[in-house]
């Protein structure tokens, strides 16, 4: 049996959604966004159709200047070093883009080591192009970067997964999860679902309620998610 550590980034592991800000910036959030919510297309359209609507201001210089003004959670290096120290393996699971994840995370840890799985934006003959690598078509997620699919190709059958994270691209995630942290709209989806979860604020939270669970040997694993792997493995 092994613990793995799985965060989402964009309101868990930094402070606020960079993604939409980044989209706010640059081009045009608020009808994509409304429209995005009210289904009337997929996330990977939205991200194509929000690109596509970047202002020639978006120019790389901008961005990175951009990205580095955003704000990371101050907890999550002791919370790697934590995961580090008791050998285990944390991802970073994204429906954002590695064009501010990368940076973001090398400038707060001091590193490139730690596995990002998200999309990806490049900057290529005078404009950005987004790219889905992480797409899925054997899942239902509200996702352009399947986190479910991250989470079992990591994992063998009788490992504990704990996720983290905020929102509703986590949504999916967190029914193959064993031990979950939720805030935001992703708690309250959790008590819907009756997902039993840690709500939070901070991960210097997460990390407490992990080292006390720790001392308890207390990482049972969890019944429902169990069977949702098994299910999704078979069906894979
Ligand atoms: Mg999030
Ligand atoms: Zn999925």
């Amino acid at each position: 049996m092994r613990l793995h550590l799985f965060l989402d980034f964009d309101g868990t592991i930094s402070i606020g959604d960079v993604g939409d800000k980044l989209v706010g910036t640059f081009g045009s959030f608020d009808i994509l966004h409304n429209e995005l919510l009210a289904g009337e297309f997929t996330v990977a359209e939205y991200y194509r159709r929000a690109i596509a609507s970047f202002s020639n201001n978006a120019t790389p210089e901008a961005v990175d200047d951009f990205v580095q003004r955003q704000q990371l959670d101050t907890g999550l290096a002791p919370l790697l070093e934590w995961s580090r120290t008791n050998s285990i393996p944390a991802t970073v699971v994204s429906d954002g883009f590695d064009v501010y994840i990368c940076p973001l995370l090398k400038r707060e840890l001091g590193t490139d080591d730690i596995p990002i799985a998200s999309n990806t934006l490049s900057f290529e003959g005078g404009s950005w192009r987004p790219a889905f690598p992480g797409a899925s078509e054997s899942c239902s997620c509200f996702c352009a970067s399947c986190k479910r699919n991250v989470i079992l190709s990591k994992i063998d059958d009788d490992d504990v997964v704990i996720y983290v994270g905020d929102g509703l691209s986590d949504v999916c995630a967190v029914r193959y999860a064993d031990v979950v942290f939720a805030k935001g709209s992703l708690a309250a989806s959790c008590t819907e679902e009756g997902i039993p979860h840690h709500t939070y604020r901070s991960l210097t939270e997460v990390l407490i309620i992990l080292q006390r669970r720790m001392k308890d040997n207390d990482f049972p694993r969890r019944r429902q998610a169990r069977l949702a792997r098994k299910r999704a493995f078979e069906s894979e």
